[in-house]
This record gives C-alpha cells, sequence and structure tokens, in this order.
C-alpha cells in the first residue's frame, strides 16, 4: 500500500494537469443545492484543457446515507449528460485504507472516552458545537469507557489559505475547533480524515464545493500536511439557503432535482453561479446548454459570499 491506500487514478503515469472532482453524500436524491457542487465542479474541470473530473460517494455514514439513494443520484447525473472520468469511489468499501492510514499516524492520535453530550453547549455562539478541549490528551477521562473516538493532536500554528472565492483565510485550529475526530466511537470514520484519504487517492488538483465546509478545510490541510500529501486549491462557493438562512438540503425539503426541465434547472444553477446564460428559448438542447456553460464558464464571476438566499420556483 502507498501512503495513498490503494487508488487507481494517482498512479497514472501522466494525470491531467487539472483534477477535481465531485462528492456527495447519498442522504437524499440530487437536490438545488447538489446541482449547483455538481455543475461548478463540472465546469471548473471541463473548462480546462487538460482535465479530468471524479466522482466520490460520501457513503461513510451508514445511519444515514442509503444505496438507492447513490443510485438515484447517478441516474439524475445521467440524464443531465454529467460525463465523469474513471471509477466512482464508494468511501463505504475503503474502511481498510482509512484504517491504514489511521494507523501510520498514531504518534498522532489518541483515544478520547468523551460523549458528545459532555461536550455540547461549551461554546456561546452555538450551543451545538463545540471546541475540544483536551480532556483525554493526556490519558482518558473516563478509563472505564466501552467505546473511544480517536482523535487528532493539533498544535497551536494558525494555518492559512487562499481560496478562490473566498480570499485569504487563516484559522488556529487548536483555539477554534480543538483536537477533532478521525474515527467515532461507533468505529465509524470521520469525514475529515476519510475526504483527506481519497482526494489525495484521486490524485486531486482542485477542490470545488459549498461554503459550508470553508472552515474545514484547515483542519484538511493539517492532515494533509501530517500525512505528506500535495495541498489541492480551493474554491468554495456561496450556498444556496431557505429565507431563514438554513443550508437548501434534503432535509429542509429542497426541490429535489427532476428528470424534466433539465434545461431551466442547469440554466437556475448557471445563473446562482454568477453565469450570465442566455435565455431558455436559445438552446434547443442540453447538449448545446453545457457547450454554451462550458465555454463560457468563468469561476472569477461567481459571488463572493457564504450564502445567497434562494427559493427555487415550485412549479416548472
Ligand atoms: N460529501 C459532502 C457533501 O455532500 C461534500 C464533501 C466535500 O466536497 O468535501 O456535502
Amino acid at each position: 500500500m502507498s501512503k495513498f491506500g490503494n487508488s487507481t487514478i494517482i498512479n497514472k503515469k501522466t494525470p491531467p494537469s487539472y483534477v477535481g472532482r465531485f462528492a456527495p453524500s447519498p442522504t437524499g436524491p440530487l437536490h438545488f443545492g447538489s446541482l449547483i457542487a455538481a455543475t461548478a465542479s463540472y465546469l471548473a474541470a471541463r473548462s480546462k484543457t487538460d482535465s479530468a473530473w471524479l466522482l466520490r460517494m460520501e457513503d461513510l455514514d451508514t445511519g444515514r446515507c442509503k444505496a438507492e439513494y447513490a443510485k438515484s443520484i447517478l441516474k439524475t447525473m445521467e440524464t443531465f449528460q454529467f460525463q465523469w472520468d474513471g471509477e466512482i469511489i464508494f468511501q463505504s468499501k475503503r474502511n481498510n485504507n482509512y484504517q491504514d492510514i489511521l494507523d501510520s499516524i498514531q504518534p498522532y492520535t489518541y483515544p478520547c472516552s468523551c460523549t458528545r453530550k459532555q461536550l455540547q453547549g461549551q461554546t456561546a455562539e452555538n450551543p451545538y458545537s463545540y471546541i475540544y478541549p483536551g480532556n483525554c490528551r493526556e490519558s482518558l477521562a473516563n478509563p472505564d469507557a466501552k467505546q473511544t473516538s480517536i482523535r487528532l493532536r493539533t498544535d497551536s500554528k494558525t494555518l492559512c489559505f487562499d481560496d478562490q472565492c473566498q480570499g485569504k483565510f487563516c484559522q488556529n485550529i487548536k483555539e477554534k475547533v480543538g483536537d477533532f475526530i478521525l474515527k467515532r466511537s461507533d468505529g465509524l470514520f470521520a469525514y475529515q480524515l476519510a475526504v483527506v484519504v481519497d482526494d489525495a487517492a484521486q490524485g486531486i488538483t482542485d477542490i470545488v464545493r459549498g461554503a459550508d465546509l470553508f472552515d474545514n478545510t484547515p483542519r484538511q490541510i493539517y492532515l494533509q500536511q501530517i500525512l505528506g500529501y500535495p495541498q489541492p486549491d480551493y474554491l468554495h462557493f456561496p450556498v444556496a439557503t431557505t429565507h431563514d438562512g438554513k443550508k437548501l438540503s434534503k432535509q429542509n425539503q429542497s426541490r429535489e432535482i427532476t428528470a424534466h426541465n433539465k434545461r431551466s434547472q442547469l440554466i437556475d444553477a448557471l445563473a446562482f453561479l454568477g453565469q450570465q446564460p442566455p435565455a431558455l428559448k436559445e438552446f434547443t438542447n442540453l447538449d448545446d446548454l453545457w457547450r454554451w456553460a462550458v465555454q463560457n464558464w468563468d469561476s472569477a464571476n461567481i459571488p463572493r459570499k457564504r450564502k445567497i438566499h434562494h427559493e427555487p420556483a415550485t412549479k416548472r
């Protein structure tokens, strides 16, 4: 095994100079928010001459992800004529890789017996999130705990990166997040570990995703540095929200993307991303629209905001 785990893409002799990806979590069918993510990452890749665009199903959370949703997402993407390269990676099949990588950085990790309940409510701004205070750093706070999570030791350096849409961002991970979880106490690998391992395994050079993940990025860069992985470039576009500022998601009944009126849904997504697509009547079919979108894609036009209120039309 290489330090990337088992991978197919990275071993290619001359990988494309731009490798992008779309990494949905199959917790529901494709909705408007995820159509935006697919479209932005797709066009950012396809507008480059030497590029690949890969797909990854982030289906680690067995409680929330379902095979039928993964199928439905792929089917919708096919009807929208998204063309991805290579094999689709399913994170649920890669547990051995994550474990091997986790074992390889054991000196940086430690087991933790604290439960979320014990830790929640420690920050006034958000009672549901907490900064891990390091209770188990030296030894287990509860030595009798039956199940423990695995946390990554953070240091007090401030980590900065330049986002292509949001600009420069610096975070002191230890102060803002604390030592974070790489493997949960129920045995599931955490998103932060899996995403870093898989982006490296797939040879991703450019990550284009929603700004809801913007402040997760320093954690991911920190982990990349520990693992000796290259750092991809990042572009975090604004997320679409409901009128009360909540991210459009399957949970808040964001409209499911349908096979009808594909062109107008795609035009909506393009307009959301600050592109200026001509009116629907200018395109006789989806091919025409994709051609226009690839030729005219300009990341510089994406609004430099973290979120934008968007109520998709209910009738089409
Ligand atoms: N799986 C995540 C989601 O569906 C995206 C993760 C990422 O792009 O890093 O929101």
